[in-house]
């Protein structure tokens, strides 16, 4: 009998696991995949010894310090600076997060800080202001327009102003010529890959894996369980489906060693259905191979009852969102987490030190007086 049962064996999952495992705890994980990993899973490309990221492009960037000491226990990291261009209607290319580069090549005029802010400047920015609001009072209409507007709505599926203004706020609008994506202090690529990071976490011998299961299909009752699917599937949606985006990742070899010089182009035009090209090789510029992979990212709803990648939080879900959030806090030695299991956007290194601090502030309690109540 394990000590602790874990659904799903990403990143979340696997840090609980791991912490578990650890100081003596027998855990049994259970994915409902064929492999561990969650979204942050990779494999090498079979023609080109790539490492492709299996469900799209992962960059490892943190300010946490925790977080970097305990992930720096199973990878290093090669550094990797991040940056990312778009593709305008016009077919221009303009740099991104916004910064003096983004004006500069949209208005084809220099730019400094203070002509930034009078272009941003005409729509005040106010607690209250919705997505679109938000957005402009901090990039101006035109950008707002062009770079933004038709990209969300491809990638989120719905009208901006139906969005969390969260998801505008985590787009970086620097007065500076930083080019940049991430400004963390640590930021890099694992050198053997994260498949390999992973299969680390997991490789324990007081750890189980039992794979191609789906966890719910027997919720222990009498065993302390982490929950790291998704939130509406966990309570059978009995408040109704939250929103889910998917993505297709189309693959393919271009006949090149180098398809777009760079790991993202974004495409903001609405005529193009898909909303980037990420070519993988552009991660590791130490390694040299020959040849070439892409895939070209296209957002779509999720099919009733499929696992989603992104939680989408429209206002129409914010109601069952409540009523679950409640239901959650009504269960006892079960804990619901990660990306999908909290329903909110969470990138690796918040969601492992969720995981640390879920471990130490209520499981790891839990464990111990159980075992001292047997
Ligand atoms: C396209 C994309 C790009 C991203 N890029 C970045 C990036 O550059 N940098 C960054 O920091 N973060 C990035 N992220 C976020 C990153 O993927 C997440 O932070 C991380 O994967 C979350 O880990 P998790 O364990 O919470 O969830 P997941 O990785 O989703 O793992 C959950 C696991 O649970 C399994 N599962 C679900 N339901 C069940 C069930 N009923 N039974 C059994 N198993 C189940 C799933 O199959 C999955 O393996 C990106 C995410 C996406 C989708």
């Amino acid at each position: 009998m394990p000590d602790l049962i874990i659904g799903g064996a990403g990143f979340f999952g696997l840090t609980i696991a791991e912490k578990a495992a650890s100081q003596g705890y027998k855990v049994l994980v259970v994915e409902q995949r064929n492999k561990i990993g969650g979204n942050s899973a990779s494999h090498k490309d079979s023609k080109t010894g790539i490492e492709v990221h299996t469900y799209g492009p992962h960059i490892f960037h943190t300010n946490n310090e925790i977080v970097w000491k305990y992930v720096n226990k199973f990878t290093s990291f090669i550094p990797y600076k991040h940056k990312v261009k778009t593709v305008i209607a016009d077919g221009r290319v303009i740099p991104l997060p916004f910064g003096l580069a983004t004006y500069s090549t949209y208005y084809n005029i220099q730019f400094t800080p203070a002509l930034m802010d009078t272009y941003n400047g005409l729509l005040p920015a106010n607690i209250n202001n919705t997505f679109k609001e938000t957005a402009i009072s901090s990039i101006g209409e035109d950008l707002y327009r062009e770079v933004v507007e038709s990209y969300t709505k491809k990638h989120w599926g719905c009208d901006p102003d139906e969005l969390p203004v969260s998801v505008i706020k985590r787009l970086p609008v620097r007065r500076t010529w930083e080019d940049g994506y991430f400004t963390d202090k640590y930021q890099g690529i694992p050198s053997n890959g994260y498949q390999t990071w992973l299969n680390k976490m997991a490789n324990h011998p007081n750890i189980t894996v039992l794979l191609n299961t789906n966890v719910l299909d027997f919720v222990p009752t009498n065993i302390p369980f982490v929950y790291t699917g998704a939130l509406d599937a966990f309570f059978k949606y009995k408040f109704g489906h939250l929103g889910w985006r998917s993505i297709d990742l189309i693959e393919s070899h271009p006949d090149t060693n180098d398809f777009q010089g760079c790991a993202q182009m974004n495409y903001a035009d609405a005529n193009i259905p898909y909303t980037r090209i990420h070519e993988y090789k552009h991660y590791r510029p130490d390694i040299k191979t020959i040849g070439t992979v892409i895939h070209k990212e296209y957002p779509r709803n999720t099919e009733p009852y499929e696992t989603g990648a992104y939680p989408i939080n429209a206002i129409q879900d914010r109601e069952k969102l409540q009523k679950y959030r409640e239901a959650t806090k009504e269960l006892k030695g079960v804990w619901l987490g990660g990306r999908l299991g909290s329903y909110k956007y969470l990138d690796m290194d918040a969601v492992i030190a969720s995981a640390l601090t879920l471990w130490n502030n209520k499981i790891k309690p839990y464990l111990e007086a159980q075992c001292h109540t047997v």
